[in-house]
């Protein structure tokens, strides 16, 4: 064996490894782009398919495999895969299933970037893209087309909040053989089980509560079915899907105290909701758990907790300028989108043109109730109330 002589070249090859037997709770972080083989036949027999070996960066490495493997323990799934954000996951699915001439159902108050996504496959890919009532439920059937591939749902919907009923959705789909997909986002997989209730693909914005920092984006596919699990595996090579290790680092050292975050953010959500029902400024407290919520039985009936993200109509008498004024008064709730980590947050929604059949005239704003305590959130939203007056 030729033996490297000049400081150049054993720069890149020292022949130096760390000593076996160190152990830690951290999962260790794994770079790379190259994935390097022991020998030609190790290269040719390995897939990138199969995550029982590395092939490439893109493909994965073992603290990303680690990744995946907690995130379908807490889905209940068999396959998982990462996307560089919520976003991309939700294109993943679109572009893993779909193809010209077939059509897919959203709902009406799916995430908005989903919406525009859609549309943008209508009017460039040769799509066709509905979209249908939350409240549908069974009726969905009415709605299905012989080349309907797949049914898109949220859970609740994004910033009005409405539950669907996702057994009647998923029954009446599978039933003309249309597959379901579902952003579990807001239930973070924990209070809201989708497969056992019927669905076929969840789609996670690792962003959210996962990551529970507001310093990382990042998204994740769920399935059970093989095919299926092939079929999207396919997209996200062909995608070029890859995600950081550093990133996948901090989501993997969030992650158990997850469900302790998320019971926290549910307890603040609730007690700062009950509260606003009681003002009179408000007319409408849009959250899962409280009646007002549209959807609310379905809550009921097949959620196990709720999480820190929900959204109040105001009285018709305030403008969007005193609301808007109200955002600006608050100290404790700062303005920006995403939610999920430590930090309250608010923000005004113009709802006219959001959506079809939206009869609220008074002002939307949507709060994420992040880990402060209760008591300091609410005398901050009764200060931002008296400074708009009555
Ligand atoms: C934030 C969010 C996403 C997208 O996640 P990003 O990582 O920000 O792209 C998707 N769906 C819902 C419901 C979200 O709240």
């Amino acid at each position: 064996m030729t033996h490297p002589t000049t400081l150049q070249t054993r720069l890149s090859h020292s022949d130096y490894t760390a000593p076996d037997g160190f152990d830690a709770f951290p999962v260790p972080i794994h770079h790379a782009s190259t994935v390097v083989f022991k020998d030609v036949a190790a290269m040719r027999s390995r897939s990138w398919q199969h995550k029982n070996s590395y092939t490439y960066g893109l493909h994965g490495t073992p603290t990303s495999f680690t990744l995946e493997a907690r995130l379908a323990e807490i889905e209940d799934a068999h396959q998982c895969l990462l996307a560089p954000s919520g976003l991309a996951a939700i294109a993943l699915i679109n572009l893993g299933l779909l193809k010209s001439g077939d059509d897919v159902l959203l709902p009406d108050n799916v995430y908005g970037p989903n919406r525009d996504m859609a549309q943008w496959l209508g009017q460039d890919h040769g799509i066709s893209v509905r979209f249908y009532d939350p409240l549908i439920g069974a009726d969905i059937d009415a709605l299905i087309q012989s080349n309907t591939r797949l049914l898109w749902t949220e859970a609740p919907g994004s910033i009005t909040m409405e539950v669907p009923d996702i057994p009647a959705l998923c029954a009446a789909a599978h039933a003309r053989g249309v597959l379901v997909a579902i952003d579990n986002t807001w239930s973070a997989g924990l209070a809201f089980r989708a497969f056992e209730h019927g669905v076929d693909i969840i789609m996670q914005a690792l962003t959210k509560y996962q990551s529970g920092g507001s310093d990382v984006l990042m998204g994740a596919v769920l399935t059970r079915d093989a095919a299926l699990a092939q079929q999207l595996g396919l997209a996200h090579m062909r995608l070029g899907m890859g995600v950081g290790m550093d990133d996948v680092y901090l989501v993997l050292r969030s992650l158990p105290s997850m469900p302790l975050r998320f019971k926290a953010h549910d307890v603040g959500a609730r007690a700062v909701a009950s509260w606003l029902k009681s003002r009179p400024e408000i007319a409408t407290v849009l959250h899962p758990a409280l009646e007002d919520c549209p959807g609310h039985a379905h809550w009921q009936r097949d959620f196990t907790g709720a999480g820190g993200l929900f959204s109040v109509i105001f009285d018709d008498r305030f403008t969007e300028a005193q609301t808007d004024r109200f955002v600006d008064s608050l100290q404790l709730f700062r303005i920006g989108f995403s939610w999920g980590g430590s930090n309250s947050l608010c923000v005004p929604y113009r709802m006219s043109g959001m959506r079809k059949n939206w009869t609220h005239t008074g002002q939307l704003v949507r709060f994420n109730i992040g880990l402060e305590d209760p008591r300091d959130l609410i005398a901050d939203i009764a200060y931002a109330l008296d400074a708009i007056g009555n």
